[in-house]
């Protein structure tokens, strides 16, 4: 065990059990209810060449994995061998997030090595995440090297988009939906929504495939993103909607509107365990209200990134809304975060991203 009167906050440590056995080395918080988070079994010191070596073997893994897409997940915390880190790589520029006391000392580590492996255009901070409060740190955003730039136009699957590094939700895109955007494809048809569309993702996806397609979201701010990738691509068939997605879904269903595809993708309703029964009935809701307005043969593709609601979880409240909808449903298939946002077997938290695409007879 290590003595924490004897680690300042954040330092790297070494443990060891109660036979004072080596165990492991651990990024150390005076704060946090994670006191320690295990960097490594090895004795070998962790410094920066070791870190960067984790760095190396995390862009080697997306080099095998992620196809036809200039924004990726670089380092995905756990996932990757290292907390409390995450690099979201936007083509020439990089946004890091240090969320926690031992990451956020190794933050100018992590920007000398990624300026020597990758020669950025700019390197910014998206520190602004209240998880940092329990690590005692402040919320802090900007440009650490480089030069200042915000907005960024990529592809993803052969559609431009736009991310608003510095203003956008997140890092400036949900890159764990990478692969369910480009999944949805085969199946969308007819009269689509996109429940909480952000800056289009799923929509832009679908509109080459659809009639029509309808994106909703609370945010003036991410509709006018979508709006803007809309015409980068040149597609006509879309339109956008500020409006909360339940009370837009029991309206819909007022009116008798029906789609043939419908995508769910709401934030996380359980950041806490606590919040656990009252996300499972807003799951319930949402998909029952979703199942209410889709016509018979057609798709629904719905999400839970609450990182407390299990796969197993999901499909029980979709089971019991399936059948308070009275409609048959199918699995057609169970998916999750994209590749590029490794699952570690022995954190089961990091499984936190659950897609099944449905269809409704
Ligand atoms: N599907 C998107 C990511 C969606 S993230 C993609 O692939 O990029 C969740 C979105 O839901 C955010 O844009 C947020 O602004 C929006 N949102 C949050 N609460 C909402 C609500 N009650 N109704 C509609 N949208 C909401």
């Amino acid at each position: 065990m290590v003595e924490a009167r004897e680690a300042s906050p954040g330092a790297v440590v070494r443990v060891h059990d109660r036979s004072r056995r080596f165990w492991g080395q651990a990024l150390y918080s005076s704060k946090s209810q994670i006191a320690l988070r295990l960097l490594t079994r090895e004795e070998r010191p962790f410094d920066r060449a070791f870190l960067a070596e984790r760095i190396a073997a995390a862009a080697s893994l997306r080099q095998q994995v992620v196809d036809c897409a200039q924004a990726y997940r670089l380092v995905s915390a756990e996932g990757d061998l290292l907390p409390s880190l995450i690099i979201d790589r936007y083509g020439p520029c990089f946004v890091i997030q240090t969320l926690s006391q031992g990451m956020d000392r190794l933050k100018a580590q992590v920007v000398e090595i990624l300026q020597e492996a990758f020669s950025p255009h700019a390197i910014l901070e998206r520190n602004d995440m209240a998880v940092r409060e329990l690590e005692g740190l402040p919320e802090q955003k900007g440009t650490l090297a480089g030069e200042s730039i915000s907005e960024v136009e990529l592809e993803e699957n052969g559609l431009r988009f736009i991310f608003d590094l510095m203003g956008g939700q997140k890092t400036g895109g949900f890159l764990d939906q990478r692969e369910n955007r480009l999944a949805v494809r085969p199946y969308a048809r007819g009269r689509a929504l996109d429940c909480f569309t952000y800056a289009g993702g799923f929509a832009l996806n679908m509109a080459r495939q659809c009639d029509s397609v309808l994106g909703i979201d609370t945010s003036p701010e991410a509709l006018n993103l979508a709006r803007r990738n809309q015409q980068l691509n040149g597609l006509t068939n879309l339109q956008w909607q500020e409006a909360n997605g339940f009370d837009f879904l029991k309206a819909a269903d007022h009116e008798k509107q029906r789609y043939d595809t419908i995508v769910l993708d709401p934030p996380a309703f359980a950041r806490q365990k606590s919040n656990l029964e009252a996300a499972l009935r807003g799951y319930k809701e949402l998909n029952l209200r979703a199942l209410k307005i889709l016509n018979p043969g057609g798709f629904l593709l719905t999400c839970s990134c609450s990182h407390h609601v299990s796969e197993a979880d999901l499909l029980e409240v979709i089971a019991a809304a399936a059948l308070d909808a009275r409609r048959t449903v199918t699995v057609v298939e169970r998916r999750t975060q994209s590749r590029d946002h490794p699952i570690l077997l022995t954190v089961p938290e990091t499984h936190y991203l659950k897609c099944l695409i449905l269809r409704a007879l």
